[in-house]
């Protein structure tokens, strides 16, 4: 059943000007869209000859300063309208009939009495199930008359303090909006409302957010409100990394090390995102994190989206923090089950203190004696869900969560409302810009000889395909198709293929001569997206780059530029490549910031397709536009944190969830 509340939250779909009336006289053009007003005459109706079945209503319309025609086409119980009604008015388009007469074809008409007010913003409404048209309208005005009854959750009070107007005033004026007495307002107004930039609107679309941003403060508020294991000695933790780690903590990283290591002493669970730009140097202070948690009695887990990262990773920790904390497993569906089943029970024992893992550790035979740090590397490749599941394998872990740049600041407050925020702002020293270019595929031999030159001189390639196999639907070059062409171009490369259908040690065996260079060259798939570490290699080339999303290849990007020498990334288009796509893809060559690409790929691509089409985060947004209502975003946030300070927001978030509903995405695993 329809209810009321359906129907005022159905926003129209467009809107309809039609706030003046045009005169029946001399100036009436053909092709535009007129509201007229007049009384009926002549009403007739027949059967077309030439074919039977169709209907022609015929009326003509007179306003006392002219007369126009109008035709109805199979319609003809309108007839019977038209004969009843004195005075009606009719939209529609004006047409020039085969004699050349000005005429109005399939009208809609209303019946109108004298004192009518006529002039009117019309509101176009999508359906709902299948309630339409004239019968949704009416249905929808029906529950305007009780739209005054809609509880506001956020108060007059708030209201202008946000300078929005109140929810009743908005619902009401979305379905019927005020008709301003000035012409150019009138045109103003309607065109804002089409392009829902309304203040109406708005209001909608800040309940929304704010509706989000307080579930993300309650599931704050109960976190707080737990007991977390402490780890006492994690402050020392950055003193003992000087002698471990083969560099020196950037400052960003000494900083973000020290909030860390004091909320693991405390006894309030940590809950806290680590942004840093790809490269900036995350995982070692995962690393230092998960050793601080081992040194203070308690088990960490490192949970990554991928077999090949959860793989370096367990790796990279193995050598920075050599055995000081036990020995590091590896868990994944890769795993054979023996050797699974091994690994459980020690964890479920407490023998072994530090894991690292893909989706398999949120399994539910995995069980931990005594979790206290959960550790989620790229994040944005996660739903809320598994965060929520591995955090549930203790009882109120320190969790910390890692996310290159691929959201824009003040949307990752949003979806991670619920955690503190680190930044490392700094890249450790030494690194140098990647140089990126565009160029076609057929600048492919040119490109080959620049891979030839850059392997002699010690440096190594990844070259990225968006597919493996060739696809008879999708011209995109793709992976093993490509093989034989880039063998023949570089005789004596060591050249090496990458991806995610091969078995781990297929996989581990590439990875690993890719890593010692043996092999010079990497044929691979997105699966070197996140995390890939090996500092030699100084170029990447995107095949098909116009297919992927400024953030996926400013992640892929990030592949190179690790080492001393100077890298390159190279994105390759198709010769017809649209100007549009051209344009977005100059946003990368020209800039090296993560946060501003990620704002550059919100604009011009739209939030469901960030991150390189994964979902994550609201994904039924049905008011909040995240790109044109960015400005409200951070005020929601604020106002939620606020709310849960003084006490304030249980109310105000039943009172929204009343009207918002939304679901946070969990991405395939
Ligand atoms: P990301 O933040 O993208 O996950 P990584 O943790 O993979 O970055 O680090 C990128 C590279 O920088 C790695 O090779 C790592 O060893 C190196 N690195 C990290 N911190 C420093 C530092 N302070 N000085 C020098 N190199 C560092
Ligand atoms: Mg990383």
């Amino acid at each position: 059943m329809t209810r009321v509340l359906d129907l005022l939250l159905n926003v129209p779909r467009r809107y309809e000007d039609r706030t003046s009336t045009t005169a029946l006289d001399a100036g009436l053009q053909p092709g535009r869209l007129v509201l007229v007003r007049g009384r009926v005459g002549a009403v007739g109706a027949k059967r077309t000859a030439r074919r039977r079945r169709a209907s022609l209503v015929s009326a003509i319309l007179e306003d006392g300063r002219g007369v126009l025609p109008m035709v109805f086409f199979n319609q003809p119980w309108v007839a019977a309208r038209l004969d009843r009604a004195r005075e009606i008015t009719a939209f529609g388009l004006l047409r020039r009939s085969p004699s050349g007469a000005l005429q109005l074809v399939n009208p809609e008409i209303e019946e109108v009495r004298p004192d009518d007010v006529v002039e009117r913003i019309v509101p176009v409404y999508s359906a709902i199930g299948r309630l339409a048209g004239r019968p949704l309208r009416r249905a929808t005005e029906q529950a305007l008359e009780v739209v005054e009854r809609c509880p506001d959750p956020v108060g007059d009070e708030l209201c202008s303090e946000l300078g929005l107007p109140g929810l009743v005033e908005s619902l009401r004026s979305l379905h019927a909006p005020p008709v301003p007495g000035d012409a150019s307002a009138r045109k103003q107004l309607v065109e804002e409302l089409n392009e829902r930039r309304s203040r109406w609107h708005r209001r909608l679309a800040f309940d929304e957010l704010l509706a989000l941003d307080c579930d993300m403060a309650a599931r704050r508020g109960r976190r707080v409100r737990q007991r977390a294991p402490r780890c006492t000695g994690a402050r020392g933790i950055d003193e003992r990394a000087r002698s471990m780690l083969p560099f020196a903590l950037t400052e960003a990283q000494k900083r973000v090390v020290g909030e860390i290591a004091a909320e693991l002493e405390g006894t309030v669970p940590m809950g806290r995102l680590l942004q840093g730009d790809v490269g900036s140097g995350k995982t070692v202070v995962a690393a230092l994190a998960m050793l601080a948690a081992a040194e203070g009695g308690h088990q960490a887990a490192l949970m990554a989206p991928t077999e090949l990262l959860a793989e370096q990773h367990a790796a990279t920790l193995g050598g920075l923090l050599g055995d000081s904390a036990g020995r590091i497993e590896l868990l994944t569906s890769s795993v054979p089950p023996a050797e699974q089943r091994r690994i459980r029970s020690d964890l479920e024992q407490g023998t072994t203190r530090l894991v690292v893992g893909t989706h398999a550790l949120i399994q539910a035979s995995v069980r931990f004696r005594d979790l206290g740090l959960v550790v989620i590397d790229e994040q944005h490749r996660f739903g809320v869900v598994h965060r929520q599941a591995l955090l549930g394998k203790g009882r109120a872990p320190h969790s910390l969560v890692m996310t290159a740049t691929p959201i824009p600041r003040s949307l990752a407050l949003t979806v991670y409302g619920d955690l503190d925020l680190s930044v490392l702002d700094e890249l450790p020293p030494g690194r140098r810009p990647v140089r990126t270019v565009i160029r076609t595929s057929s600048s492919r031999p040119r490109l080959y000889d620049f891979l030839r030159r850059e392997v002699e001189q010690g440096g190594r390639a990844y070259v990225v395909y968006p597919l493996i196999e060739a696809s008879d639907e999708l011209p995109v070059p793709a992976l093993e198709a490509s093989r034989a062409e880039v063998t023949a171009a570089l005789p004596g490369v060591g050249i090496g293929v990458l991806h995610g259908r091969m078995s781990r040690a297929e996989r581990e065996e590439v990875y690993t001569a890719f890593a010692s260079g043996s092999l010079q060259v990497l044929l691979a798939t997105t699966v070197v997206e996140v995390g890939i570490d090996v500092p030699e290699a100084t170029v990447v080339v995107v095949e098909g780059a116009e297919r992927f999303g400024l953030s996926q290849l400013h992640q892929l990007r990030g592949r190179v530029g690790r080492g001393r020498r100077p890298s390159y990334c190279v994105l390759l288009v198709q010769e017809d490549v649209s100007e549009e796509a051209r344009r977005r893809l100059e946003v990368i060559c020209s800039s090296d910031d993560g946060f501003a690409i990620a704002e550059a790929d919100l604009e011009l691509r739209g939030p469901g397709e960030l991150a390189g089409t994964h979902q994550w985060g609201p994904t039924d947004l049905r008011f909040a536009d995240l790109s044109e209502h960015r400005d409200l975003i951070e005020p929601a946030r604020r106002l939620a944190r606020r709310l849960l300070a003084e006490g304030r927001l249980e109310p105000v978030r039943e009172g929204l969830a009343h009207y918002h509903r939304h679901r946070m995405a969990t991405p395939p695993s």
